[in-house]
Order: C-alpha cells, then structure tokens, then sequence
C-alpha cells in the first residue's frame, strides 16, 4: 500500500470514528503515514491530518529542508516555523472548531499538553485508544519485512545454542546474542533479555553478571529491527545440561501452551479467544497463577503495538495482522519458561514467522 494511499484510510477513518483531526509526532505512525522520521526533539514537528483538508505537516524552519527532501515533500504541505513563532499556535490554528483529535501515543507529553492549552476546545485522546488499528493490517511488503526479521532472529538462536553457557555471565551471552542478531539482517538490536534460574522468573529481565549454571533454564528472549525498520521478537528456554524433572515438565506444559493459542488463530477469532487456549492448558496444568501477563501483542514498526493478545479483547483478528503468542510459567526464586513465536493471520488460518526449534534444547 502507498502511503498517499494510508493516507486516504486514516482521513476515511478520521470520519467514521468522530474524530476532526490526527496529529502525529515523531514516531512509528509518522514514518508510516508519509515515510519521515525525524528524530523526536524539543521543537515541534506534527503532521495534521483532518478529514476535509489537504494534511499539513508543521515542522521547524531548519528542518525544511530535511522534510522537503522526503516523502512527505509531496504528500503534505510543509508548514515551517521559526524559533521566535509560537508552533502551538499555528496547529490551533488548524484545530479551530475541532471536538475530539487523536495525538501519537508517542508525541512528548511537552508538545501533547502545549498543544491541549492552546486548543482547550478540543479533546486530545491517544491514537492506540481512537484508532488502535490503524497499522494493525500489515500489506505483503510488511509481512516480507516482519518474516526477515523472524528469519534473522531464528538463526541468531541457531548460533547462540552453538556455544557454552555453564560459567559464561548473562551478560557475555545477551552480547553475543546482539552480535548474531547484527550477523543476521538486524540494523538495530532492540533488547536482549538473558534470565538463568531465578532471573527467568522475571520476564523483563535485564541481563547482569551472574554466572550461568549447569542444570538451570535460561530464557532468551531478544530482537531487533531490519532495515525497513520492521522487528523481530522471539523467545527461547534453553537447558543447561540436562534439566530436572519439575522444569522439564512445565516447560512441555507452556510448549503444548504456545501450540494450543497458535493452533487456534484464524480469521474471525477475537483476541481473547487466542489468550483463552493459552491460559487454559496452563490453567488446567495448575499454573494459572504463575502466568502473569497477556499472551502476545501486535508486532511492526514498533516491538509491541495492536492488537493486544489479552483477556476483554474482542477484537476479532483479520487476514494480515502480526502478534506474538508468547505464555508463559514463572515460578519466583526458581525459573522461568517462555516460548514466543510471531505469527500473522492469513486467509484461512495461520503462519508462523519463527521457526527457531520449539522441542527441548541442551546447550553446552
Ligand atoms: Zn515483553
Ligand atoms: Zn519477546
Ligand atoms: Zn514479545
């Protein structure tokens, strides 16, 4: 899809959902609508888009040229403004009369409220609430972009259960980890989360310098971004050695866990539906209350985004969209086990874009 042509869905969309204006900052929804992206800085840059009229970007008389130079150039009007002009001004300017606006979830909270003080007649609500879909339905493009990513992710994994873990640190390995990623397709490494034993029980973990033991489960979960900009995210539980029987058993339980949700995607099905398969056979493996979090989120420009995998989501997912399934059991003090695919909706079911294995890995 163009961008002049995502352009035309969210003025349609601007319409059918009561709202009089999109203005979007710096941010993943910027690069998407009219492919700029700027970093996010103190002066104001914010594309208006309203139903009636033709979209205006407003940006910094020194970044003209910059803006001028990209897409954007030929699918907005370019607005500057100069450091002694008041930009709050000029986007009320735009707004008079308007009700309700979506703003980028990811404007600075300094331009978002400057822009509520000069504009008080008009309710700013976050995009994710107003039109959470919006790059939800990924094209075939995205879709290649998502896949390379979830290729280049998998074969990092490849490369990393290659190597010792007994006495390395979580740090040597989240290093590693970032060095495959780079080795494979990745521009940009996002995160690297490395938990042995008892870290793994913490699903955010950042990696520290405990020395890694044989006997325990580490989980991984790490990715990054392509050069479209697109992201991977995967996560893997590895044993060290030979795992004790409690750890091996819930880590079949999350497995068949992970199988269960992926197996139920399909078109028409609502979120919660694909959350409910997960939680169900941890719920009935009596772990429900070690799995703490939604089972996925959406996945593309940006590492988690909608639709979110969650219980009172009744959105139902549609051919195109990509989320992960990641459930998982997170025993405190002890381990942890987490097993994170992406996939995408297809026409009539499902496709798996990690194929990293899934049965049981020894490392060394
Ligand atoms: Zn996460
Ligand atoms: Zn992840
Ligand atoms: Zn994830």
């Amino acid at each position: 899809m163009s961008a002049s042509d995502r352009l035309a869905r969210v003025r349609q969309a601007l319409g059918t959902s009561g709202l009089d204006a999109m203005l979007v900052a710096p941010s993943p929804d910027l690069s998407y609508l009219v492919g700029y992206d700027p970093p996010p800085l103190e002066r104001l840059t914010l594309l208006v888009v309203r139903p009636e009229a033709d979209p205006v970007l407003v940006v910094p008389e020194l970044e003209r040229p910059l803006a001028e130079a990209s897409p954007v150039g030929s699918l907005a009007e370019v607005r500057s403004w100069r450091d002694t002009d008041d930009p709050y001004r000029i986007v009320a300017g735009m707004l008079g009369g308007a009700h309700r606006a979506a703003v980028t979830d990811r404007a600075w909270a300094s331009h978002a409220l400057r822009i509520a003080r000069a504009a008080p007649y008009a309710e700013l609500v976050p995009v994710s609430e107003a039109l959470p879909l919006l790059r939800a339905v990924k094209d075939e493009s995205e879709i290649e972009a998502l896949a390379r990513a979830g290729r280049g992710a998998d074969q990092a994994f490849e490369g990393i259960v290659g190597q010792t873990f007994a006495g390395r640190s979580e740090r040597e390995i989240a290093s590693d980890l970032s060095r495959l990623l780079g080795e494979h397709d990745h521009t940009q490494v996002g995160f690297t989360i490395v938990g042995s034993g008892p870290n793994g029980a913490s699903p955010h973990h950042e990696p520290t310098d405990r020395t890694i033991q044989t006997g325990e489960p580490v989980v991984m979960d790490f990715g990054g971004r392509v050069e479209a900009g697109y992201c991977s995210d995967v996560t893997r539980t590895v044993f060290v050695g030979e795992p004790e029987s409690e750890a091996a058993e819930v880590y079949e339980i999350v497995k068949k866990a992970q199988q269960a949700a992926v197996e139920t995607v399909t078109p028409g099905i609502t979120a919660e539906e694909i959350d409910r398969a997960a939680r169900d056979v941890i719920e009935a493996a009596g772990y429900g209350e070690r799995f703490i979090h939604r089972t996925g989120h959406g996945i593309g420009l940006e590492e988690h985004e909608p639709p979110y995998i969650v219980a009172g989501n009744r959105d139902q997912v549609v051919a195109g969209m990509a989320f992960s399934i990641e459930p998982g059991i997170y025993l405190e003090g002890r381990f942890g086990v987490r097993i994170e695919d992406i996939v995408v909706v297809t026409e009539d079911g499902v496709r798996r874009l990690n194929e990293a294995a899934r049965a049981p890995t020894v490392v060394a």
